[in-house]
């Protein structure tokens, strides 16, 4: 089963990969985390084309180039092996993320991230948990991480508020893959919630 996560930066993904993944590893399952941009070697160094540095340094539909041959490398190298071999795979963002952030942030550019998305991706998760949080909340979360990457933060409140409402549009557009969890809460009850729908997720 292939399950992601996604949400606004600072929303908690990262935390409730890990803590799904030792949930389900400790019920027997056979887990991998990985994460976009990146998961394999090569979309590693795409990644740190895309998120290090001049963020102009990239047009708009080069941007959505990179991202797509990230996320195509992540699939034949890590994803698809791994589900070939039974495992459950963790993903930290995956295609919605570029429909949001290479789709909206940057001008209108959704038919083209769908284009490429159909020709050279062509697959969806089985289940996407939509940590959704305040985007102020979010922000204070991730600018008080070491080492974070946000590209965002700097066009504040307002653009992440934008992108919550396009991830909770997109969640309407692709219900039922998509769950809707309220982020506010302490990760432990988020991190339950999610456990519960992954399970009756993998048993039915
Ligand atoms: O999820 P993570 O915090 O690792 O993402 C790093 C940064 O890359 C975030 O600021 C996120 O908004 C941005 N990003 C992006 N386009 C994507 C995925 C992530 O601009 N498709």
């Amino acid at each position: 089963m292939f399950i992601t996560f996604e949400g606004i930066d600072g929303s908690g993904k990262s935390t409730q990969v890990r803590l799904l993944a030792e949930a389900l590893e400790a019920a027997g399952h056979d887990v991998i985390r990985t994460r976009e941009p990146g998961g394999s070697p090569g979309a590693e160094e795409i990644r740190a084309l895309v998120l290090q540095g001049d963020p102009e340094r990239w047009s708009p539909e080069t941007e959505i180039l990179l991202f797509t041959a990230a996320r195509r490398d992540h699939l034949e190298r890590t994803i698809t092996p791994a589900l070939a071999a039974g495992k459950v795979v963790l993903c930290d963002r995956f295609a919605d993320s570029t429909r949001m952030y290479q789709g909206l942030s940057r001008g209108d550019l959704r038919a083209q991230v769908d284009d490429l998305h159909r020709l050279m991706i062509g697959r969806e998760p089985d289940l996407t948990f939509l940590i959704d949080i305040d985007p102020a909340v979010g922000l204070a979360r991730a600018k008080g991480r070491q080492g974070h990457e946000e590209r965002f933060e700097d066009m504040g409140v307002a653009m992440q508020a934008r992108m919550r409402a396009g991830f909770l549009e997109l969640a309407r557009e692709f219900a039922p893959r998509f769950r809707v969890i309220d982020g506010a809460r302490a990760p432990e009850a988020v991190a339950a919630d999610v456990l519960a729908q992954t399970q009756a997720a993998l048993a039915g």
